[in-house]
């Protein structure tokens, strides 16, 4: 079959014949609808170096986030699975033995020095091909919701869910603000479901005029990036500050633009991988503000962005590409081509 394949550290992935794969015990194979082209790709395949935190040895099939029917079940697999049903894919894998797995957050397995790979798509073979196998209790049912529009939301949707649900308590109560900057595959995701699950006013950013005003049909104010953004984020709040910051680009640049956003009291989220890095001490933070990091996110949760998505409350905005384009979709990413999220399409429904 075909596959997207990343080959080799530093280099553009490739799109090759590979097996078919079969799955194993306790495991199904699915027909894949759907696989977002991720922005974390690219650090996967341009930046990333043996050894390095991140890093998953080369080679395998790159796709994350995916959604597609099931073909067949391997051994063992319970007969509540559907062959034919529609599902999607949650893509880590820990090791099922820790406090973190048992609780569905495999994200942050314990064990995870000892794992041989991260997650489907990210050292494991993802679904940027015509199929991929998957752990039966990694299938989240999608009922007739279309999967293909699903895919992103097992990372672009999941991502910014786990950050904005651990924020909520800052976002409790009138008056309330938020801030988004980045306005990609995740920051998109991320205004809607910060509408959904918050009475408070969005504020976000971009570089892009076109990103600003996709969200704000999302119902967000956009401010632009850059040069005086911070002093009319500052405005749109009479001087206080945001209450809960997320960073969807993680760069030196916005982590700053965040840091100098929050109130006394707010919480920064930075979930972009770009590597910025800012002071936290007594003098350089508004009082009792906090600064975190946030990676991926449950299997529960992934549940209930399928619930939101189901209901409505999240409409990805995706580009459709072959999976003989699927090149050229990464190809736009790297250029800052694409707007929403581009979506991979190996299969016909
Ligand atoms: P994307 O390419 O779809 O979107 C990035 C957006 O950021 C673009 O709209 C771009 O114009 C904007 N941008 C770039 N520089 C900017 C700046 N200086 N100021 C304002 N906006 C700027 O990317 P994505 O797939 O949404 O991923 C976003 C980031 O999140 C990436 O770094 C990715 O690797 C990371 N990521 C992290 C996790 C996690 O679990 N922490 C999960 C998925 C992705
Ligand atoms: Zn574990």
């Amino acid at each position: 079959m075909r596959a997207v394949v990343f080959e080799n550290y530093g280099e553009f992935p490739s799109l090759t014949e590979v097996p078919k794969p079969e799955p194993g015990p306790g495991e199904v194979l699915l027909r894949v609808a759907g696989a977002g082209a991720c922005h974390s790709d690219i650090s996967v395949y341009r930046l990333f170096k043996e050894g390095q935190p991140g890093a998953q040895k080369p080679p395998f099939v790159l796709g994350h986030e995916n959604a597609g029917w099931v073909e067949s079940v391997g051994s063992g697999v319970s007969d509540r699975v559907q062959v034919g049903g529609s599902y999607m894919v949650y893509g880590p894998i820990g090791c099922q033995h820790c406090r973190k797995c048992a609780a569905g957050l495999e994200t942050y397995c314990e064990n995870v020095a000892t794992m041989p790979y991260l997650a489907v798509g990210l050292g494991r073979d993802g679904g940027m091909a015509e199929y991929m196998t998957v752990p039966e209790r990694h299938l989240i049912p999608l009922g007739d919701a279309d999967p293909v529009a699903a895919a992103p939301l097992a990372d672009a949707g999941l991502t910014p869910y786990h950050a904005i649900r651990a924020a909520l308590p800052h976002l409790a109560g009138g008056g309330r603000t938020a801030l988004v900057i980045g306005l990609g595959g995740l920051g998109q995701i991320g205004v809607q479901i910060l509408r959904a699950l918050s009475g408070a006013t969005v504020i976000a950013t971009d570089v892009k005029e076109r990103a600003r005003a996709r969200a704000e049909a999302n119902g967000a104010i956009t401010v632009e990036a850059g040069e005086g953004q911070v002093e009319r984020v500052r405005e749109l709040t009479g001087g206080r500050g945001v209450d809960a910051v997320f960073d969807f680009v993680g760069a030196g640049p916005t982590v700053a633009a965040a840091a100098a956003s929050v109130a006394q009291g707010g919480r920064v989220s930075i979930v972009g991988i770009g590597g910025g890095s800012h002071e936290f001490s007594f003098f350089t933070n508004p009082y009792e503000s906090y600064l975190t990091n946030t990676y991926w996110g449950s299997v529960g949760e992934l549940w209930e962005v399928v619930d939101m998505y189901r209901a409505g409350q999240i409409r990805p905005d995706v580009e459709l590409f072959s999976l003989e384009d699927a090149l050229e979709a990464y190809r736009r990413l790297e250029a800052g081509e694409i707007d929403g999220r581009a979506v991979v399409v190996p299969n016909e429904s």
